[in-house]
């Protein structure tokens, strides 16, 4: 809403302005998505409405007169983020009236000292006014119950959650504001209210799979995942929303009594750029559909997968993603692949050659399956940096059992050597897949095998006598005068 204001649009104007945008970055990612929906549709709203109606009966909301800011040149209530102030735990400056960035203290916006309108940077006034509350205070018995057994979460949500719970307790929360922008609140006595953003955007994801089970023309397939305990409810988020995921939500699902909770919730810590943190409006940052001009989105993949912040924070260098994709992606997972399928084309005419020896099948299979082990371990977990090192380290081995069997200079094993080398080729081919997308479709062009692969072709036998196709190289190497450049752009857009 703020960010409209300030682009001289209403809410709506800028959301349709960047929903395309991020779909069609999703989409040049190959990031596919069952349904890519919106809270602004009305099957949100009539979700939502439901469900706060329940809250309502069952006596989960009261009516209560509060204080809020308001701001006289204006003329409007200020919620949120729409005052600024220090905060009234630690005392940073500069925080909105919401939650602390400093010492991540969750207050009301009433609570701010020194509070200033973030509009227009006048002193706001005081205003009496009735809200509504969510009697989150009933509920911390229960959520501890929900998240005590979830030790397989990742260590500091966990940690953060339970010691939440068990230190503060949860306080009841206001959930109306005074503004027109989101799904109307349904409670007798609040007409011209909407709810607060956060207790009503948790249900797009269940209001997205009604949309989607829309679309497919079976408007109930959605009741068969939300209403199945065994479904397994996984949320990616980042740690500035751990509260609203770990604990919010499945306080209001527990609080409606219908739904199933989160299986995991799976929380990032941040990505700082060139060892700072990432601001918009400073523009210190680096958009992906700029970067998707110059790179391969694998690259990007890439070097997001083995820097992802999964569990402290991580560090966007760009000297630092053109080594890393030029050493491990390219140097050693890249190079494995075209110098086996070079050696096919350039020695055997492009036919897969007969095997021989025994010992190889053995060492070779043992190697694909212990990788496939390790992926398939850490996709289960979401230790998705694991998983693109289980597949690095297959090629590793990969060159290594090209190195020591020398099929350049052994023509009588070299074969069977690049047969054996063609099955871990194959083998990349599938495990890399849910990384590396692109990459393991080329590859998978060159082998002149079906895309996209299924999960069981990792042990699938070459035929000898299959044709593979002529092989270019998977990439080109980042050089130092790009590196530079975009240094330089990123420079050039700060803002001081
Ligand atoms: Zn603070
Ligand atoms: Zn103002």
């Amino acid at each position: 809403m703020l960010e409209a204001l300030r682009r001289g649009l209403t809410p709506q104007q800028l959301c349709d302005l960047t929903y395309p945008q991020q779909k069609e970055t999703f989409e040049k990612l190959g990031i596919s998505f069952d349904i890519f929906s919106r809270t602004s549709k009305p099957i949100h709203y009539k979700t939502v409405e439901e469900f706060y109606r329940r809250l309502w009966e069952k006596g989960y909301i009261y009516p209560k007169e509060i204080k809020q800011w308001y701001c006289p040149v204006d003329r409007k209530v200020l919620p949120d983020r729409f005052v600024k102030g220090s905060c009234p735990v630690c005392g940073a400056p500069e925080q909105y009236g919401e939650v602390c960035e400093v010492c991540g203290s969750f207050y009301e916006a009433f609570e701010l000292r020194d509070p200033r309108c973030s509009i227009c940077g006048a002193k706001p006034e005081i205003v009496e006014k009735t809200h509504f509350f969510l009697k989150l205070s009933a509920l911390t018995e229960k959520v501890l119950e929900y998240v005590r057994p979830k030790t397989y979460w990742r260590k500091s949500t966990y940690n953060k959650t339970v010691s939440w719970l068990e230190r503060e307790g949860l306080r009841d929360k206001d959930i109306t504001r005074d503004y027109d922008w989101g799904p109307p609140a349904p409670f007798p006595g609040a007409e011209g209210q909407v709810l607060y953003n956060w207790v009503e955007n948790l249900l797009g994801y269940i209001s997205a799979t009604r949309d989607w089970a829309e679309e497919r023309g079976e408007p109930e397939a959605w009741r068969r995942y939300w209403f199945d305990k065994e479904t397994r409810l996984y949320c990616f988020i980042g740690k500035d929303n751990l509260f609203f995921h770990t604990i919010l939500f499945p306080a209001i699902l527990i609080a409606h009594g219908d739904y199933i909770l989160p299986h995991n919730v799976v929380v990032n810590e941040f990505v700082n750029l060139e060892g700072q943190k990432i601001s918009t409006s400073r523009g210190w940052v680096v958009w992906l559909h700029d970067m998707l001009k110059y790179y391969d989105p694998d690259l990007i993949r890439f070097y997001a997968l083995v820097t992802a912040p999964e569990g402290k924070d991580t560090d966007f260098r760009w000297r630092d993603f053109q080594l890393r994709v030029n050493s491990e992606l390219i140097g050693t997972f890249a190079n494995f692949i075209h110098r086996v399928l070079s050696f096919t084309w350039n020695m055997f005419g492009g036919v897969v050659p007969e095997a021989r020896d025994e010992r190889d099948a053995e060492a070779v299979s043992g190697w694909i399956g212990e990788a496939a082990q390790r992926v398939e371990q850490h996709l289960e977990s979401c230790e998705f940096r694991d998983g693109i090192k289980a597949v690095l380290d297959l090629a590793q081995q990969g060159n290594r059992f090209l190195n020591e069997k020398e099929p350049w200079r052994n023509r009588e094993n070299a074969p069977s050597t690049i047969y054996y080398a063609l099955r871990i080729v194959n083998a990349l081919s599938v495990l890399s897949y849910p990384f590396l997308p692109f990459t393991a479709e080329r590859t998978r062009e060159y082998l002149n095998l079906p895309n996209p692969p299924k999960w069981s072709d990792i042990h699938a036998e070459i035929r000898p006598g299959h044709r593979i196709r002529e092989p270019k190289p998977l990439f080109r190497k980042l050089s130092n005068e790009e590196i530079e450049e975009r240094i330089a752009e990123l420079k050039a857009t700060l803002k001081t």
